[in-house]
């Protein structure tokens, strides 16, 4: 699975990085940022968690 992150479209929240902070990062104005384009294991599963949390829509998983 690969993480696509809408940076035009993230709110900045941060339920992501609360989420996986080893997945996601947010740059200096809040915008996500992702560290592990390919996540696998615990990471998978905690991306996708942050994906389906979004408030934005911003996450996407591309299988
Ligand atoms: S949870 Fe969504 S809106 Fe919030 S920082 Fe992450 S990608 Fe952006």
């Amino acid at each position: 699975m690969k993480i696509a992150a809408d940076r035009d479209t993230c709110i900045g929240a941060g339920l992501c990085v609360g989420t996986s902070d080893t997945v996601f990062d947010q740059d200096d104005d809040g915008i996500v940022v992702v560290l592990v384009e390919e996540p696998d294991g615990a990471d998978a599963d905690k991306a996708r968690e942050a994906v389906s949390l979004c408030p934005s829509g911003a996450l996407r998983i591309i299988e």
